[in-house]
């Protein structure tokens, strides 16, 4: 059986109005559950992070936790959690970013880097890029340098890459 983006694209699964109406949230439980499916992805990511230098991959709250503490496993790197607001029990630095109505923000522990660590940012969807661009921000803040980022997918239609030039970006399905 051929394995590319296409065969991949047919574990994730369209919830439409979810959470709120007028969202199509992506599910990727059908992809988590499939070992083949959930290995592939993992291996993808993974080979592209291996082409770079990597200190510390970092995922984001939550379904970026799942990826990318096995693409750290595979890397022999670090992990490092970049959490929704109340989650980090020690000390933390914060980034808020706009939503389409308000705010959110997202926090990392304040000794989680190292200064000068090149770090791997994962998450599962990239849609606007506003949390993504958020992670970047608290990863500078803390001394570190964006080795490249990845998503299982990008909702290319939200230009959610103009919101992180100049970065190294693998997206293993884009709809
Ligand atoms: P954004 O900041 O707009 O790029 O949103 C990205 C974050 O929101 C990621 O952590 C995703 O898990 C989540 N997200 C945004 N849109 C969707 C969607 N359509 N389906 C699933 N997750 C989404």
């Amino acid at each position: 059986m051929t394995r590319d983006p296409s065969w991949l694209a047919g574990h994730l699964r369209d919830i439409p109005d979810f959470p709120q109406p007028g969202i199509v949230f992506k599910d990727l439980t059908p992809l988590l559950g499939d070992v083949d499916a959930f290995r592939f992805a993992v291996d993808a990511v993974a080979d592209h992070a291996a082409g770079l230098t990597v200190d510390k991959v970092v995922g984001i709250e939550a379904r970026g936790f799942i990826f990318a503490a096995a693409v750290a496993y595979r890397l022999g790197a670090g992990f490092v959690p970049v959490r929704k607001p109340g989650k980090l029990p020690w000390k933390k630095v914060t980034e808020t970013y706009a939503l389409e109505y308000g705010s959110d923000s997202l926090d990392i522990h304040e000794d989680a880097l190292d200064s000068g660590d090149a770090v791997y940012v994962v998450d599962d969807v990239l849609a606007t890029g506003g949390t993504a661009a958020a992670t970047c921000r608290l990863v500078e803040r803390l001394g570190g340098q964006i080795a490249g980022l990845a998503f299982v997918v990008e909702l290319g239609f939200l230009d959610g890459r103009a919101k992180l030039t100049d970065h190294d970006i693998l997206s293993l399905i884009t709809v």
